[in-house]
């Protein structure tokens, strides 16, 4: 089944590595015309070298400013894939207000500045739109030491719903996938000890972390034709670990 995204315009933020990075591979493998948007221009560099025709914003999602600088003077972008995010743990008794503040600011608050930039283009050029965003099994199921991502990741779940509630009748869908650990810089640095691991992989009836292509392949599925009447989902990517 053809994903039906040929020509259109997709923008991917945090594409320099891992989950935006294959995103983007697979979007451009399907004829979609990709707007990459990543804070390392080697990476960037790289990404169009393998991906050529794919178009690439160098830019940190930290600074609200540059961020509608950038964005802002894009043309309309038919798919946004919100991926870029950052995860800090610290135990609850520890937590600064500085990895609070960076947390907030990465993970929900830009999410909702490039859906802003993305809405606001869909809506004057009346034209259907797909935001994705890429939240968390951690949205819905505490972790040690994870309070403030599992809270923005929460957050994030809620922002899709009223999103999609409010963008609906401008023919814009927005979902959220939920994946359970996958083997990145992110998900290696805070999955290194193996009891914890191991803690998890006993509550999960598949038994085993997710690959990228499980998450890659959702993601198309939901900014593809075959998806048009889902809206304000969230999808667990989690080998049914919420089951337990
Ligand atoms: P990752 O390996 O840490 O890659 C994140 C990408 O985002 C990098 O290219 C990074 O660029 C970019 N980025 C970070 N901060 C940025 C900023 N301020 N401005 C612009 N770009 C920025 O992360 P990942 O594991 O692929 O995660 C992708 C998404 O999946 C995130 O939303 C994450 O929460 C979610 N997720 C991940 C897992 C997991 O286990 N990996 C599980 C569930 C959900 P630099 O490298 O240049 O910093």
């Amino acid at each position: 089944m053809e994903p039906g995204l040929v020509g259109l315009w997709a923008l991917v933020t945090g594409v320099g590595k891992s989950i935006g990075c294959a995103i983007v591979q697979v979007l451009h493998a399907v004829g979609t015309q990709v707007m990459a948007m990543s804070r390392t221009r080697a990476d960037l560099d790289i990404l169009a070298c393998e991906c050529s025709g794919v178009k690439t914003v160098c830019m940190d999602l930290g600074d609200w400013e540059a961020t509608e600088q950038e964005l802002g003077g894009m043309g309309p972008m038919d798919l946004l894939v919100n991926n870029a995010a950052i995860a800090l743990l610290q135990p609850f008794q520890e937590i600064t207000k500085e990895v609070f503040d960076t947390s907030f600011d990465m993970n929900l608050w830009a999410v909702m500045q490039v859906s802003q930039i993305v809405a606001r283009g869909l809506v004057a050029w009346g034209t259907p739109g797909t935001i994705m965003n890429i939240s968390s099994q951690a949205s819905q199921h505490a972790i040690d030491r994870h309070s403030i991502y599992c809270s923005t990741k929460g957050a994030q779940d809620m922002l899709t719903k009223a999103m999609a509630l409010e963008l609906g009748p401008h023919k814009i869908c927005i979902n959220v996938v939920n994946p359970t650990v996958v083997s990145t810089p992110m998900g290696t640095v805070n999955w290194s000890d193996p009891q914890k691991v191991k803690t998890m992989l006993d509550c999960m009836p598949l038994g085993r972390f997710a690959k990228m292509e499980n998450v890659v392949g959702s993601i198309l599925f939901l900014l593809s034709d075959h998806s048009g009447m889902t809206t304000s989902a969230t999808l667990p990517m989690d080998g049914g670990f919420l089951a337990t």
